[in-house]
């Protein structure tokens, strides 16, 4: 089928304003992933049932549909190649409930992060999950991949939060998964089949979101430790002294961390540290300890942990000290397109892995910078390595990257952004050859004809 055929079918089903074509489709940004409008049609219906309409007439005329959130994804999860259609939420953006007694959002799978977040705040919540793209990333983007993100030491992943969902399959079906309460154990718990699925399995129409208690205020500090192990002490202080109260544990390395806070002009703190942290505590109830990180952070400068520190005193400083731990695109801006990882591994290994690692690439390629950064306190380090003009420099960064991780045991190659296109060819460094084997029984078993997403995560 050529464009137009493939317009006229769909346009009978959600109506010609959404389908997009042409000069109206390459107005769109692309995202994170410069091959999101390849196949030269983007789908916007406005409803499950028109979802599900789509869904039926593409099996039918073996078209595949490739699921589109806020496209902030990191692994190339909304690539479209030419001949697949691309399916965009955007139109699905209405929160349908918030039950404050029950402590729960439900909503459309376009609806965005942020608006979660403003949607809960005059009621004393929060939403569990929360990450730097929270203005753009939708609430089906982060179940689709189980985003992790800043407080995933306190709340968990996606899977964590979410307590029902609605998807549709291939064929049409609209799986009705939703699900208010915190205990449901009736039968197999099928909504876990779709987070984290990046889209392979079902488009998600609808979600229900568990609520937390919003702080009545939060302490946001920013560390400087002479070395890691220093800042692992302070990890396993911090946890010991606040419990629960720990929202966030994040690292950055001083190459990171050296180059941001240059470009912002940021003197919070001396640029000569080793490492890099940023802990945020939660209070709730009445104010009463509102220093209590401060005098925690005093103790560990007196046993001699911290090489320097400072503690937010306005919002606007903590925006700051977020700003330098967030804006990973300022490395780009300066040091041109990198490539980015995403690895797991335990504590302990964090410190080989990360000095190994700056070694291989100085030894394997030649010019290259390399930034890391991370959630510490979750194992899980983000490495941007660039530039990578060529494959061959792309494949010695891979190289460099996964060879230094597995010499550890353990370990994976996604902690929170999923395998997409871009990791496929290293997910059985994570997965044994049985577990891949059983992944594609079950796309096998609710996609048969490969339909939705192909090709991500593993070829069909
Ligand atoms: C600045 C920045 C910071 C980030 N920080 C984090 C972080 O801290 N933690 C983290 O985990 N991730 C992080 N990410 C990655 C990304 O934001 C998350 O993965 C997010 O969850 C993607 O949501 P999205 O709506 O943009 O999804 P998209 O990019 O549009 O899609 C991502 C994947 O989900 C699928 N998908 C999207 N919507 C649906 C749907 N309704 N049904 C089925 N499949 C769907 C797509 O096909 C694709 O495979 C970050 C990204 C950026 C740009």
């Amino acid at each position: 089928m050529d464009i137009n055929q493939i317009s006229e079918l769909f346009a009978q089903a959600i109506g010609a304003k959404n389908v997009i074509t042409g000069e109206r489709l390459a107005l769109r940004g692309t995202g994170y992933c410069a091959a999101s409008y390849d196949g030269d049609v983007l789908l916007t219906p406005c409803s499950a049932q028109e979802v599900s309409e789509v869904c039926r007439l593409a099996a039918e005329h073996g078209l595949a549909i490739v699921p589109h959130g806020g496209l902030t994804g990191l692994v190339q999860g909304t690539a479209t190649a030419p001949g697949q259609v691309a399916l965009s939420l955007e139109k699905m953006n209405r929160i349908l409930d918030l039950d404050p007694v029950q402590g729960v959002v439900t909503a459309e799978a376009g609806v965005t992060l942020q608006q979660v977040i403003d949607a809960a705040e005059p009621h004393g919540f929060a939403p569990g999950v929360d990450l730097p793209s929270r203005g753009s990333c939708t609430l089906g983007g982060l179940a689709s991949t189980n985003a992790g993100g800043i407080q995933a030491i306190r709340y968990g992943m996606a899977r964590d939060n979410i307590l029902g969902l609605e998807a549709v399959l291939a064929d049409g079906t609209i799986l009705d998964l939703n699900n208010t309460l915190l205990k449901n154990n009736a039968g197999y718990d099928l909504k876990q089949l779709f987070i984290g699925s990046e889209g392979t399995l079902g488009v998600i129409t609808k979600i229900t979101l568990r609520l937390h208690s919003r702080p009545s205020s939060v302490q946001t500090a920013l560390i400087g430790c002479a070395g890691t192990e220093d800042l692992f002490q302070v990890l396993a202080s911090t946890r010991k002294a606040f419990g629960a109260s720990l929202l966030s544990f994040e690292a950055m390395w001083p190459e990171f961390f050296t180059q941001i806070a240059t470009h912002l002009g940021n003197r919070l703190v001396s640029p000569d540290c080793g490492i890099y942290g940023v802990i945020e505590t939660g209070q709730w109830g009445e104010p009463g300890q509102d220093d209590a990180l401060t005098v925690f952070l005093a103790q560990c400068f007196e046993d001699g942990l911290l090489q320097d520190g400072t503690v937010a005193q306005s919002e606007t400083q903590r925006r700051t000290i977020w700003q330098l731990r967030e804006d990973a695109d300022v490395i780009e801006s300066l040091s041109g397109p990198c490539l980015s990882y995403d690895v797991g591994l335990r504590l302990n290994d964090i410190p080989g892995y990360v000095e190994q690692l700056q070694e291989r690439i100085a030894r394997d390629c030649p010019g290259v910078g390399c930034y890391v950064f991370g959630h510490m306190g979750d194992g899980n380090l983000h490495i941007m390595a660039g530039p990578a003009p060529d494959p061959i420099s792309h494949a010695a960064i891979d190289g460099a990257v996964y060879g230094v991780l597995q010499q550890f045991a353990g370990t994976t190659v996604s902690a929170e952004h999923g395998i997409g296109l871009e990791k496929r060819a290293h997910l059985p460094l994570s997965r044994p050859d049985a577990a891949i084997a059983a992944m594609k029984q079950l796309k096998a078993a609710l996609d048969p004809k490969c339909m939705l997403n192909p090709g991500k995560i593993f070829a069909c």
